[in-house]
């Protein structure tokens, strides 16, 4: 059958792009769909990183990115677009996309790289379409993780309906001088404590126990104060914020604070279909239908970095092309049980809602 591309990529993290520019330097043409309006968003908030190779923040890598993307001929970035479904056959796959915001929002669609017409599908009108169906052998999906539902976390209670901010979109200035009342331990407060040594922010950082681990790059920090909790039940809104604690040593606290934040974690959200989910809702790659392949935090709660997700990308688009070659390889080659999936893929088992941890 005629296909529209010879690769689909779903998310332009850097996973995603990564699988781009891996699959072009094997002469495979892709056509990567990216929801936001621009590549790399996650890495455009992360102000510090230490532990990429050639890079000290994420702006300056994810403008990299977007101009190794520019250069990427066989790729096709189609911003704006989100893909809805997933479904996988025997012999392709096919996507299902959808418009992000306004219909016949044209201009907002950025072609980088384009390289024509894919199949018979011009970007403009693939821009103008809505539900559209594209085809190709093989699919890497790269969506991420995005925030946990703060109802869905046990240990948190009176956070229906309130308005809490995440802890990446605090702005320096509102909360320097303050005492800020931090809902998690999460990645995010780890480099909040990086990009901003100069803030004289009072940290009260309540946590489950099952996320001490994620408190150990703050832990030494005088700004921080960690109270490992079973339950946190948020007052009512008022100012100053408070909450009831019952700590894991068993003491009844009330903590107070000027303002609150959400930094709970993550959860992977691949869009419907054929992406195999194990019971924690993560993606694994060895996991999939043979024309599946899963590349960075959607895999797993434990590997969210920037270095891993490039790594994952780039060989989610080599097992895609020695797959087209019948050549085969580990990844998306083998099945394990315990996966929840909506069509093809390995045994369906309903998995429990996603694990409240996240950010590895
Ligand atoms: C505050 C913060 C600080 C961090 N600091 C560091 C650090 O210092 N070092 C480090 O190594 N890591 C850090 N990380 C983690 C790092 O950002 C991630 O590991 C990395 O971005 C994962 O890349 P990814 O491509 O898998 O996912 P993402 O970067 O999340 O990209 C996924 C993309 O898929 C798109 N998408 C989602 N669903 C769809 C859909 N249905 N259709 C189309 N597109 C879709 C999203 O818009 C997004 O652009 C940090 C994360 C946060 C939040």
């Amino acid at each position: 059958m005629d296909m529209d591309t010879d690769l689909l990529i779903v998310g332009g993290g850097p996973a995603g792009c990564a699988a781009a520019v891996m699959a072009a330097s094997v002469g495979m043409r892709s056509v990567l769909i990216e929801s936001g309006d621009a590549l790399c968003g996650a890495l455009r908030r992360i102000p510090a990183v230490r532990n990429v190779l050639g890079v000290t923040n994420g702006p300056d890598l994810a403008a990299a990115i977007e101009a190794d993307l520019g250069r990427c001929d066989p790729c096709r970035v189609e911003l704006g677009r989100r893909a809805t479904r997933i479904d996988a056959y025997d012999d392709h796959v096919e996507v299902t996309v959808q418009p992000v915001g306004p219909l016949g929002a044209v201009g907002s669609v950025r072609a980088v790289g384009c390289m024509g017409p894919v199949g018979s599908m011009e970007p403009e009108g693939f821009a103008q379409a809505s539900g559209t169906r594209l085809t190709a052998p093989y699919v890497v999906v790269a969506t991420g993780v995005g925030p946990l539902d703060p109802e869905s976390v046990e240990w948190l209670g009176g956070a229906a309906g309130r308005a809490l901010p995440p802890l990446w979109e605090a702005n320096p200035a509102a909360i320097d001088d303050r005492t800020v009342l931090v809902l998690g331990a999460d990645r995010p407060l780890g480099t909040v404590a990086l990009a901003h040594p100069e803030l004289r922010t009072r940290f009260v950082v309540a946590y489950p126990p099952e996320d001490a681990y994620k408190t150990e790059e703050i832990r030494q920090n005088p700004r921080m104060e960690l109270v490992a909790v079973h339950r946190l039940e948020l007052g009512p809104v008022s100012a100053p914020v408070t909450a009831e604690v019952r700590t894991v040593e068993g003491e009844r606290r009330t903590l107070t604070a000027d303002l609150a934040f959400l930094n709970l974690g993550s959860a992977p959200a691949p869009p419907a279909g054929a992406v195999a989910r194990d019971r924690s809702g993560y993606c694994p790659p060895g996991s999939q239908h043979p024309r599946v392949f899963t590349a960075g935090d959607l895999r797993s709660v434990r590997f969210q970095r920037i270095a891993t997700a490039m790594g994952s990308g780039g060989e989610a688009a080599l097992g895609a092309y020695y797959a087209s070659r019948g050549l085969p390889t580990e990844t998306g080659m083998s099945t394990e049980t315990g996966l929840t999936t909506e069509t093809g893929g390995p045994p369906t088992e309903v998995g429990k809602p996603p694990d409240p941890t996240g950010g590895g």
